[in-house]
């Protein structure tokens, strides 16, 4: 049997994800195979895309989607056929069907869309991970983050006003800030704002951490703004990857520290993962934390989705829908 995926020849632009036909995979034992709801597309695969990170061609991107289990290998323990699951650590997920270790998926609860679980798990888990583990964020805590309107910008800012803190972060339009300031963020400001604005609001003290998913354009701003023994957790890198710098630097500012961490490493054991992923889709459940999705694009057209993600025309999740 046959199905349509995105399959990537050689390293390129948004050009080079081409629609193509391919076998239905066979789960092996432990995986079972999904029938893809929607998948979530996500700043990686346009590194993997453009060659900033290794892959091997033929190439499927694809590490997040929802949908619904159809058949199952061997051994496969904890889930049957008609479960309604996700995963951001998946593969291939660019398809109308993807093989996945059991291990890998979660149960979507019954009271979250099918199609909005493919929204939650890598921003959701990232945006828990960066808050309980790289930094962990205390109640009166001042954070500063960018792109307050983005797929993590938005979950990120909700999970750090449970946790207590108050939030500055950035966005480029006017619908976006307006976008921050309905998820909670404290203040939303122009990038160029920053620095003003983390002084005024701590008194010339500076925030507790900095999570910046920018890279090369906010880096120094990042650093610039830590309070003494503050932390820099850099996540991303949407304006390009920060050059090498200066160990001696975090010294002068005042024994900061600098972690550049990735979701893989946090996802590292089942009860980690489970419970990144219970707490995530449980505060969606509940509608503690509000889910949005900003663009839908057909499985075709992902080479649009990747130009709107990159040319910062996008708010909230970007979903492709086979
Ligand atoms: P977003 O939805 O946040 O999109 C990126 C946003 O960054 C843009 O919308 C834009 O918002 C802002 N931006 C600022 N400068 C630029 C630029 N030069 N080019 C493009 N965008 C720019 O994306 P995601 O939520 O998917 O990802 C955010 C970051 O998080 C990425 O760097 C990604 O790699 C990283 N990430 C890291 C993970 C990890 O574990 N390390 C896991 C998941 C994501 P505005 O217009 O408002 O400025």
């Amino acid at each position: 049997m046959k199905q349509q995926s995105i399959l990537v020849s050689h390293a390129g632009g948004p050009e080079v994800l081409e629609l193509g036909e391919t076998k239905i995979p066979t789960p092996r034992e432990g995986q079972v195979l999904v029938k893809v709801e929607a998948t979530g597309v996500n700043f990686i695969e346009t590194y993997q895309r453009s060659g900033i990170y290794a892959v091997r061609y033929p190439f499927t991107p694809g590490s997040e989607f929802s949908g619904t289990v159809t058949q199952i290998g061997k051994n496969v323990r904890h889930l049957k056929v008609g479960d309604r699951v996700a995963t951001a650590s998946g593969e291939k997920g660019y398809a109308q069907y993807t093989v996945v270790n059991e291990s890998e998926l979660g149960k979507v609860p019954d009271k979250v869309d099918l199609r909005l679980a493919a929204a939650l798990p890598l921003q959701g888990m990232t945006s828990h991970y960066l808050t309980h583990s790289s930094y962990l964020v205390r109640s009166g805590d001042v954070i500063l983050t960018y792109a307050g309107a983005g797929g993590v910008g938005l979950l990120l800012t909700q999970i750090l006003k449970m946790k207590g803190a108050t939030v500055i972060t950035t966005a480029s339009t006017q619908e976006k800030k307006d976008l921050a300031r309905a998820a909670g963020a404290d203040h939303v400001v122009d990038y160029d704002q920053v620095e003003a604005t983390v002084d005024k609001v701590t008194n010339g003290v500076g925030v507790h951490a900095v999570y910046d998913g920018i890279g090369k354009d906010t880096f120094e701003t990042s650093l610039k703004v830590l309070k003494r023994r503050g932390t820099l957790v850099l996540f991303g890198g949407a304006s390009g990857q920060v050059p090498p710098f200066d160990l001696q630097r975090l010294n002068a500012g005042g024994s900061l520290t600098v972690t550049r961490p990735k979701l893989a490493d946090f996802l590292a054991t089942d009860e980690e993962r489970a419970w990144r992923f219970g707490d995530v889709f449980g505060w969606a459940a509940t509608g503690d934390l509000d889910v949005r999705v900003g663009q839908k694009f057909a499985l075709a057209d992902a080479g649009d989705a990747h130009r709107a993600l990159e040319s910062r025309k996008t708010t909230g999740k970007v979903l492709l829908v086979p």
